[in-house]
């Protein structure tokens, strides 16, 4: 099936295979390095240590493989010693939605019982991941779906890595052992963006090395520049982001003065607007990246007014920007409207004319709960409660 192949909603409820609790250790999710030691743990030779990591990471992500049996290029003694001790295991998928516009979201259940989701989003030219990194989050933005829930726990980099392997599976997007590379024709799965559940830099380790597996060449081989890790701005990790994973970032503006920040991206009060241009005007060069992308939810009469919008280009000045206006997604309970269309347009203009791009993020997915803001796993019970949600934004 192509991208834009014309699809119905569909509701489909995959059945729940159980993850291995059989003590065998998990290979996917570990860095080459950690992939070395563990096959060295098992007696694999210290000279063919290298190789060997080579052809087994190559199978689980270049090939899609997860059963060793399958892993030709090596003895059958050998394939037998690693399914002894290790498994190739990617998250369960509870269920899958397509919505009348071809987004995809799946339900993903992670060991512990837990769900987060995951988004595909088919363009005419891409096709976006949109992952998750927490379930959860501990931040309190009082526009976002995600933040009513508590923060329950980071994901491992297995976790990241596999939501885009089980995408991959769903899209069939494996090459076949035989018929080719793979590499041919445009890629379904084509950019990634750490724009779902929970606050990517506040669970650094595993999302680095989540997205170091992603981006080698030997497997997943994204580029860098088709990575996009979105943040509410913690500070101390943007630098680090740009030394370590170097990939696109994204930053939730939202705000134009500290006052209204405040109240909707709370980590504000601890990095308020100068710390954090501070943190970004270095990125693009310590990262080597052409351009941040300023994320600005558009909030009723909160945030869009004319002057926001001039306060804003002011702000960025000097930043290699592309501002990205997000009409605000709507959820049960929220405490905000979408702004009109033509304060939209208003907005975007004036943005325009200072000379940067200023696209408006077309809702996807909506009818099934998957636009940005709106993800939240139904399953979950550590909720928190409007009262709440309203004091810890100071709203209430
Ligand atoms: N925690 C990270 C990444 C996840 S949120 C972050 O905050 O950047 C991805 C984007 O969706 C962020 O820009 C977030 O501010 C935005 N968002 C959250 N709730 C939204 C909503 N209800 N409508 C529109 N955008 C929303
Ligand atoms: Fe967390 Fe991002 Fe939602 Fe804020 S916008 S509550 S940081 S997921």
């Amino acid at each position: 099936m192509t991208a834009n192949a014309p699809i119905t909603q569909d509701v489909l409820t995959i059945p729940r295979k159980d993850t291995p609790t059989d003590g065998r250790r998990n290979l996917v999710g570990l860095t080459r390095e950690q992939l070395r030691e563990a096959l060295v743990s098992v007696g694999t030779p210290e000279k063919q240590a290298k190789m060997r990591v080579n052809q087994i990471w190559q199978w689980i992500y270049h090939w899609g493989v997860r059963d060793f049996d399958a892993m030709t290029n090596l003895a059958k003694t050998y394939r037998a010693t690693l399914s002894e001790n290790f498994s190739v295991t990617v998250p369960d998928v509870v269920s899958r939605q397509v919505s009348d516009d071809g987004t995809r979201k799946y339900l993903v259940r992670i060991a512990g019982g837990h769900e987060v989701e995951t988004v595909y989003i088919p363009e005419e030219d891409r096709g976006t991941l949109c992952i998750s990194s927490q379930v959860g989050c501990t931040l309190t933005c009082s526009f976002c779906h995600t933040g009513t829930q508590k923060l329950v726990r980071n994901l491992t980099a297995a976790e990241i890595v596999g939501q885009i392997m089980v995408a991959r599976d769903d899209l069939g997007e494996w090459p076949e052992p035989g018929v080719g590379s793979g590499e041919s024709g445009p890629r379904l799965l084509s950019n990634i963006v750490l724009m779902g559940m929970g606050e990517p830099l506040y669970n650094f380790e595993s999302v680095r090395d989540a997205m170091k597996i992603a981006m080698d060449g030997e497997g997943i081989a994204l580029s860098r520049r088709r990575i996009t890790l979105s943040t509410s701005g913690v500070v101390p990790e943007i630098a680090r982001t740009a030394e370590e994973i170097g990939c696109m970032l994204a930053i939730s503006f939202h705000a134009t003065t500290d006052e209204v920040r405040d109240k909707l991206v709370p980590i504000n009060k601890r990095w308020p607007l100068a710390e954090l241009l501070e943190a970004l005007k270095a990125y693009p060069k310590a990262s080597n990246s052409e351009r941040i992308t300023f994320e600005y939810v558009m909030l009723k009469g909160v945030n869009d007014s004319d002057e926001d919008a001039r306060r804003l280009v002011q702000l960025i000045k000097g930043i290699p920007a592309k501002i990205n206006l997000i009409p605000f997604n709507e959820w049960p309970g929220a405490p905000y409207e979408r702004s009109d269309w033509r304060r939209i347009k208003a907005f975007a203009d004036i943005i325009y004319k200072a000379g940067y791009a200023s696209p408006i993020r077309t809702p996807r997915g909506e009818d099934i709960m998957a636009a940005c803001g709106q993800l939240k796993s139904a399953t979950e019970r550590a909720r928190k409660s409007r009262a709440e949600i309203a004091s810890e934004a100071g709203l209430g």
